[in-house]
């Protein structure tokens, strides 16, 4: 049975005192969801310290948003597995499009900072997706299929989440149909040779559509960015129905 997985990404959103906040709502608006379904948040590098503290014997598992592809270096601004470790966490988003739109990032450094993360023993969430121009011109399953070749030489697929993330969808309340998403979903199954591995859904996922995504057959849950933001809403995210 393949892992369900709801996870907030935070993006570069809330201060410390802010992440306090969510917390006390959201843990106080989290039922108990069935063990299967787990709960992840991506906080900035500037939370974990106090989020781990706070997650602490709670269900909700912790993640970061990046991870370098070297243990140490000159590298300025960045952050290494092996500093991410020391804080307790389970998860790292990688090659998020927002991280190859603007910082440079390579299908040969997504596969870099993967390799970084299973390497440091956690688990990473490879983000996919086409962009608009790409869905227009029909060119949306060959993108994908090249991410997903280039994006996994040599990693572990039984160690792995992957989001599909059409970049239209992304941050504009503009959802891919489910149907099309459970498609695309399948095809990225159909390239891997782990046939278990957890695929999200993301883009603009909310509290109105969630249901119909997480109904889909090939959909294991859902990469939240906006709607991760407030307790509330989250909340019902992981107990969607
Ligand atoms: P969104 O972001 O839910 O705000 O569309 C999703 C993501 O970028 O992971």
């Amino acid at each position: 049975m393949r892992q369900i997985i709801i996870a907030g990404n935070w993006k570069m959103h809330k201060t410390q005192t802010e992440s306090l906040e969510f917390l006390q709502g959201f843990l106080s608006h989290l039922e108990d969801t069935p063990e299967e379904r787990e709960t992840v948040l991506c906080v900035p590098f500037t939370c974990l310290n106090f989020m781990s503290k706070n997650l602490h014997g709670s269900r909700v598992k912790l993640g970061a948003q990046n991870i370098h592809w070297a243990d140490q270096g000159a590298f300025t601004g960045e952050i290494s597995g092996e500093m991410l470790k020391e804080f307790g966490i389970n998860y790292v988003i990688v090659g998020h499009s927002e991280r190859r739109q603007y910082f440079g990032e390579t299908d040969e450094t997504v596969n870099a900072r993967l390799l970084a993360a299973q390497k440091h023993g956690l688990t990473p969430i490879l983000c996919v997706g086409e962009s608009k121009a790409q869905r227009d011109a029909g060119e949306t399953e060959a993108v994908i299929s090249a991410q997903i070749e280039k994006d996994l030489v040599n990693v572990d697929q039984n160690n792995l989440v992957i989001a599909y993330e059409p970049i239209w969808a992304i941050g504009t309340g503009d959802t891919c149909e489910a149907a099309e998403a459970n498609r695309v979903i399948g095809l990225i199954r159909s390239q891997l040779t782990n046939k278990n591995v957890t695929i999200q859904y993301g883009g603009s996922v909310n509290p109105k559509n969630v249901d119909e995504i997480m109904a889909q057959p090939e959909i294991d849950g859902a990469l939240v960015g906006g709607a991760s933001l407030d307790p509330e809403s989250f909340a019902r995210l992981v107990n969607y129905q």
